[in-house]
């Protein structure tokens, strides 16, 4: 049984402390259909899963009209079982991986829109471009439209350190949203639309949002603590 009044309190008070530019991903890893469906009558149409088998699982029961945001880390074995179901992929963090995106992409005549994971955390276990790989990637050969025609890269992704040192997190955060803007200011990517900055979770959502996230995944603040984590 999914209670419904205590995911509506804690939903409303999350949509009630972030500013109307911020998009919101509701990171429903390891929940149920029945925690989705509740929440989506609550109104809200963004979704984030890590896992490919559980996204395929879950989707084809849920409304058609959900955006399904792939936030994990993505294999490229997995590409495929992804695609015909993501809206957005946030955890592109090589070019190995864009290759098989494209390709995948190109074979199902439809264009991707992706966010590239950068490494902004001190923990090695985090994935991502470091930004000198970023500038290498954007600055060498042909650009990444012509490179990956298929794919549309939306803006950049990062996790910070899982510490409560906010001083640290926030300057991490302060990086990410440096760099994107350079990015954006350099019109590299389709300038205009290159206007996705995810950063920020459960924990650190608010620091995220100082320093110039416009959408963050949270997934404990809305459903509360998983019982098995996720990566
Ligand atoms: C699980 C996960 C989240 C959500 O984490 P919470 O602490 O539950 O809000 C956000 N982003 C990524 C990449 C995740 O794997």
């Amino acid at each position: 049984m999914v209670d419904r009044d205590a995911l509506a309190e804690r939903y409303h008070a999350i949509k009630a402390s972030l500013p109307p530019h911020v998009r919101l991903v509701a990171v429903s890893k390891t929940r149920s259909v029945q925690e989705i469906q509740a929440l989506y009558e609550l109104g809200q149409r963004d979704f984030g899963e890590n896992y490919p088998q559980e996204l395929r699982e879950k989707a084809p029961l849920l409304p058609i009209d959900i955006n399904w945001h792939f936030i994990g880390h993505l294999q490229r074995s997995n590409v495929k079982h992804v695609l015909p179901f993501a809206h957005l992929i946030h955890g592109v963090d090589s070019e190995k991986l864009l290759d098989e995106i494209e390709k995948r992409a190109a074979g199902l005549d439809k264009t991707i829109a992706v966010l590239l994971q950068v490494h902004i955390a001190q923990e090695e276990t985090k994935h991502g471009f470091s930004s000198d790989e970023l500038n290498a990637l954007v600055e060498t050969g042909p650009s990444p439209r012509q490179r990956w025609p298929h794919i549309h890269v939306r803006g950049l992704m990062g996790m910070a350190t899982n510490t409560d040192q906010a001083d640290l997190v926030t300057s991490e955060f302060r990086a990410l949203g440096d760099l994107f803007r350079d990015l954006r200011a350099r019109a590299l990517f389709q300038a205009d639309q290159f206007n996705v900055l995810s950063m920020g979770m459960s924990g650190d959502a608010d620091l995220a949002v100082g320093a110039g996230s416009n959408m963050v995944r949270i997934g404990t603040a809305i459903f509360g603590e998983r019982s098995s984590t996720g990566a």
